[in-house]
């Protein structure tokens, strides 16, 4: 139940302030307690103190085993992944720890949150828990703290110049044993002058006056300065030099900083105009020199150009193809990156939700929740909520077949259609078939009431010829006959 050392945050933070505020003035404060009768100056120190030349720079100070805690909550991760964050202290968990209503939290944060007043409660649900039940609080499904502690992150010591990049279990390794920028006490002895007692004369001197005196250095010191003498001695890197280039007085762990930024003696020679120029200056001229020679900006992308600023700004800016191109390429760089973060993070999750189904534990795996949406989920209206899901879920299966079933019957509709179509066109054609043969009956009609007053016409005349004697009757009257049957 026990978190484990590196997750106390306390501690980590206390020794980091603390060293960071008074490490140095501490080995000031002896210096002086040392040689109470000589003023600073005559000291043998710098006669400015480091502290005020240096800012010191934050980062990881070492003293010893059981006292170096990190605090692992000061880290500066590379790619957080929000859903591994614990809903308390919104960074990834460390010693994940789940309850028994699905949260996951870091322990010491779910520790402390159960210590609330209000009762100790779950902060998401307000769910009643007990920490030292097991059934209510127990260690969170391993893949988490696998997940979370491959996290990358950065070296404590960025700052100070180290640019580590590494998975989190790795990083107490890195600054304990490995990392050159951790600073560790100097804890060398530096001989002193001896106390001189002028009221006594030389005959009174005492043996024990003229013995060498020692202090112990304890300035904080970078694991880069940290000299031996090849006897397996510490020299201590405190002790000031004069600088080979302008004979300034200055100690090993600051020389560095002195010749690249400071010494007004240090010369640099541009490989472009062959010029020298003071170490301070020199990237300020590299920046500007026309004659230095550079690669073409497009290298990344196949262009082998070299040669001096000018005539890449004059003359290869505008025949490159690699450089017009550049601006495109760049964007689908920056496309593609994003596409491999975003698979990176979906298959974190998928690996997280399958263990969690492997396992039959469903957690919220950190996501938060805000304030209003833990009002909403209290358990009395857990119920509803539920009534209300089911409610949905039934209304979007229905609405699902409702809209097979409409796809199946769209192309009967539109076949029903087309014969409709074919129905009306028969049918106007067939009305106008029917007013033509109207029109014919008519006109028929009309021939036949003609005929009927010529046969009339006829027979009359031939009433008029038999009383002559002509033609005989019964002749002409059947000729008449056929031809009014055939009409
Ligand atoms: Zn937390
Ligand atoms: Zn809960
Ligand atoms: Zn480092
Ligand atoms: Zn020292
Ligand atoms: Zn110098
Ligand atoms: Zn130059
Ligand atoms: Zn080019």
């Amino acid at each position: 139940m026990e978190p484990s050392q590196d997750s106390a945050p306390q501690a980590g933070l206390q020794i980091l302030s603390e060293t960071n505020l008074s490490g140095p003035s501490l080995s000031l404060n002896l210096a002086v307690e040392d040689l109470p009768e000589l003023p600073l100056e005559q000291s043998g120190l710098p006669p400015t103190s480091p502290v005020e030349m240096v800012i010191p720079k934050a980062g990881f100070n070492y003293r010893s085993d059981e006292d170096s805690k990190i605090d692992l909550r000061t880290l500066v991760y590379l790619e957080p992944l929000e859903h591994l964050n614990c809903p308390i202290c919104q960074l990834p968990f460390i010693d994940p720890y789940t309850t028994i209503c699905g949260h996951t939290y870091c322990y010491t944060c779910l520790e402390e949150a159960l210590k609330s007043p209000l009762g100790s409660r779950c902060p998401l649900d307000r769910t009643p828990l007990d920490i030292e039940n097991n059934d209510d609080v127990y260690p969170a499904p391993i893949i988490i703290s696998n997940i979370t502690d491959d996290l990358k992150v950065r070296c404590l010591n960025l700052e100070r110049g180290c640019d580590w990049i590494g998975p989190r279990w790795q990083i107490k390794k890195h600054v304990v044993q490995e990392c050159k920028y951790t600073q560790f006490e100097c804890n060398c002895a530096i001989e002193e002058p001896a106390i001189l007692d002028k009221d006594k004369n030389d005959n009174e001197l005492k043996q024990d006056d003229i013995k060498p005196h020692y202090r112990i250095c304890k300035e904080w010191t970078e694991r880069r300065h940290l000299l031996e003498n090849g006897k397996g001695e510490r020299i201590c890197p405190h002790l000031p030099e004069p600088c080979e280039k302008c004979g300034k007085n200055i100690s090993f762990s600051l020389k560095e900083y002195h010749l690249n930024e400071e010494c007004k003696r240090n010369f640099k020679q541009c490989n472009g105009c062959l010029l020298d120029f003071p170490v301070t200056g020199f990237e300020n001229h590299e920046r500007y020199c026309e004659k230095i020679h550079v690669k073409c900006p497009a290298k990344a992308y196949g262009c082998d150009w070299k040669g001096s600023k000018d005539l890449l700004n004059t003359i290869h800016a505008n025949r490159c193809v690699f450089y017009k191109l550049s601006t495109y390429f760049e964007t689908q760089e920056k496309e593609m990156e994003g596409l491999r973060r975003e698979n990176r993070t979906l298959s974190t999750q998928l690996s997280t939700v399958l263990d969690s189904v492997v396992q039959g534990k469903i957690t919220n795996v950190g996501y938060t929740l805000n304030v209003e949406e833990v009002g909403c989920q209290r358990q009395n209206k857990k119920n509803d909520k539920n009534l209300l899901d089911e409610d949905y879920l039934h209304l979007v299966m229905e609405f699902e077949r409702l809209r097979t079933d409409f796809e199946r019957v769209r192309p009967i509709v539109a076949d029903f259609q087309q014969q409709q179509q074919i129905i009306t066109n028969l049918a106007n054609s067939s009305s106008h078939y029917r007013e033509e043969i109207n029109a014919q009956r008519v006109a028929i009609n009309s021939l036949r009431q003609q005929l009927q007053f010529l046969l009339v016409e006829r027979r009359n005349l031939n009433r008029a010829v038999r009383g002559i004697g002509g033609i005989s009757p019964v002749e002409s009257s059947e000729e008449l006959n056929r031809f009014s049957n055939k009409l």
